[in-house]
C-alpha cells in the first residue's frame, strides 16, 4: 500500500508524499501553472504530458472567458488521463525580494486552489511545491506558508478528508517532515 494512504489509516489530514503528481489518485491535483495558462516547464509540463490535450483545450476554454489567471487566484479544469478527477491550475508568485507580497500571494494559491475543490465536491487534494522551482521561492519559506495556510483552513473545514503535499526532491521532503512533525508537538 502507498505509504500515504497508511496515514490516512492513522487518521492523519495532513499527508506527504515523496514522488510524481501526475501518478496521484487524488480528487483534485494543483498545478503550479503561470497567468498564460498554456502550459510550461516543471510540474505544469509533466501535468500536461500525462493528462493529455484535453487539460490544455480546457485551460484554452477559460482564457477566452475571461483572460489570463493572475497570481494568487485558481482555475480548473478536468484532469484528461490522469488518475485525478480534477487538474486546479493556480499561479504561484515569482519569488523577488520577499516584499513583493510573495507570502500572502502564495498562501492565496493554497487557500484559493483549496476553495475551489470543496466547491466542486473533491474531498483529497495533492499539491506540489507552489514556486519552488523556475519562480525560485526558497524552499523552507514556501514550505511554511504552504502548511500553515493548509492546516489552518482545514482546521475551519470539515468536507476535506486529507491533503497531500508531494513533494519531488528529497530536499523538499526533508523539510516538510521536519515542519509538519514540529506542528503536531
Ligand atoms: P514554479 O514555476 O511554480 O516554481 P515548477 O514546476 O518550476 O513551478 O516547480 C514547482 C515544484 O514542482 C518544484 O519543487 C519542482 O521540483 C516540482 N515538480 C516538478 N515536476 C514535478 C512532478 N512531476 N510532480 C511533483 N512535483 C514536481
Amino acid at each position: 500500500m502507498d505509504s500515504w494512504k497508511k496515514k490516512i489509516q492513522q487518521g492523519n489530514r495532513l499527508v506527504l508524499f515523496q514522488g510524481d503528481i501526475t501518478k496521484v489518485a487524488a480528487d483534485a491535483i494543483v498545478n503550479a501553472a503561470n497567468s498564460s495558462l498554456l502550459g510550461g516547464g516543471g510540474v505544469d509540463g509533466a501535468i500536461h504530458r500525462a493528462g493529455g490535450p484535453a487539460i490544455l483545450e480546457a485551460c484554452k476554454e477559460i482564457r477566452a472567458r475571461q483572460g489570463s489567471c493572475p497570481t494568487g487566484e485558481a482555475v480548473v479544469t478536468p484532469a484528461g488521463n490522469l488518475p485525478a478527477k480534477y487538474v486546479i491550475h493556480t499561479v504561484g508568485p515569482v519569488w523577488q525580494s520577499g516584499d513583493r507580497d510573495e507570502p500572502e500571494l502564495l498562501a492565496n494559491c493554497y487557500r484559493n486552489s483549496l476553495k475551489l475543490a470543496v466547491a466542486h465536491g473533491a474531498k483529497t487534494v495533492a499539491f506540489p511545491n507552489i514556486s519552488t522551482g523556475v519562480y525560485s521561492y526558497p524552499k523552507d519559506k514556501a514550505a511554511e506558508v504552504a502548511i500553515r495556510t493548509v492546516s489552518t483552513f482545514l482546521a475551519q473545514d470539515s468536507f476535506l478528508d486529507y491533503i497531500i503535499f508531494v513533494v519531488f526532491d528529497k530536499e523538499n521532503y526533508n523539510i516538510y517532515q521536519q515542519l509538519i512533525n514540529k506542528d503536531k508537538r
